[in-house]
């Protein structure tokens, strides 16, 4: 009797463990597949691949991509809708879209919207033709889920080192596409640099100094990007993968590598996408992304420290 007892009682305590064994794995599951994606590199090496490479959206490209060819995946709530966890293991993701309004500029904008996550839009005044307005209004009227922010007004004319050695002229050319496109806060990104200007701290390359601080002096934020969706080519097609993005941010959500711990904002840019299967492969990227529950999308004037003063 005893000893049968004892049987029970055993094979009862080995249920249990497989019990809360099972149970405890569902929660950091996550973390596990995080820890993975950063163990197989070391941390140096991983840094090494995303390194920051410049803004490459200096070709302005003549592609006339048909928006339309997007299929419309069905529709998913939006991510506000979904429970948040705001503690210490959120990280908050910035997708940044630069260069715009051109070709995939509707894509992106489609797929978030759909998705239910927010986005930022770094547009440049002359590409705002009149064919193109409507496209630098939707974004306009969609906030708070997308923001618009100014990237220049002529984009340097692609001839950075010039632009950037006449500080007054670059200033006012971010002025003029301040007031051309109707941006409603002081945010910019610098064509060709990563230059930021966040909570009294300037960084970026020398050459941009003079011009970021008379921006800074003006009241704009100057936000540059911590990982970058690379292109390639005249049709500018990304580089990397969307499960290689989606490594990469898994990666960098703790590292200390980011210009804000917890922070993330990525680069990409419109035109990328135009395309069917580069439409779809940002759809996925994001859709991986806002699977896991510790990333929450926030549009660009939600960054740390950003003034967002008014035009
Ligand atoms: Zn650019």
């Amino acid at each position: 009797m005893k000893s049968g007892w004892n049987g029970r009682t055993l094979i009862w305590m080995v249920l249990l463990q497989i019990g809360i064994f099972s149970f405890g794995c569902d929660n950091p599951g996550t973390q596990t597949r995080i820890k993975k994606s950063v163990a197989h590199l070391p941390e140096k090496e991983k840094i090494k691949e995303v390194k920051v490479n410049g803004d490459k959206g200096e070709h302005e490209d003549a592609d006339e991509q048909d928006d339309n060819k997007y299929v419309k995946p069905v529709p998913q709530p939006p991510q506000d809708m979904v429970e948040d966890l705001p503690d210490s293991n959120t990280r908050y993701i910035y997708l940044t879209f630069d260069d715009g309004p051109q070709t995939g500029t509707m894509n992106c904008y489609r797929i978030c919207k759909e998705l239910g996550v927010k986005a930022s839009f770094f547009m440049v005044g002359q590409h705002a033709d009149r064919h193109l307005r409507y496209i630098v209004d939707t974004i306009r009227d969609s906030y708070p889920e997308m923001v618009l922010v100014n990237h220049s007004y002529s984009h340097a004319h692609n001839h950075y080192k010039k632009f950037y050695a006449a500080p007054a002229a670059a200033q006012f050319d971010f002025y003029r596409a301040q007031d051309s496109l109707r941006i409603p806060y002081k945010i910019l990104r610098l064509p060709g640099n990563s230059t930021w200007s966040v909570r009294e701290r300037l960084t970026g390359p020398h050459n941009t100094l003079r011009t970021a601080r008379l921006l800074d002096s003006a009241g704009y934020d100057l936000i540059g990007w911590d990982v970058e969706w690379n292109f390639k080519g005249k049709e500018s097609a990304p580089v990397q993968s969307a499960e290689q993005m989606v490594k990469m941010i898994d990666a960098y959500a703790d590292s200390k590598h980011l210009k804000t711990r917890n922070h993330i904002v990525i680069l990409t840019h419109d035109r990328m996408f135009a395309p069917t299967a580069a439409s779809d492969s940002l759809y996925k990227f994001i859709g991986e992304l806002r699977k896991n529950r510790r990333y929450v999308f926030r549009t660009i004037d939600q960054y740390p420290g950003i003034k967002r003063n008014k035009t």
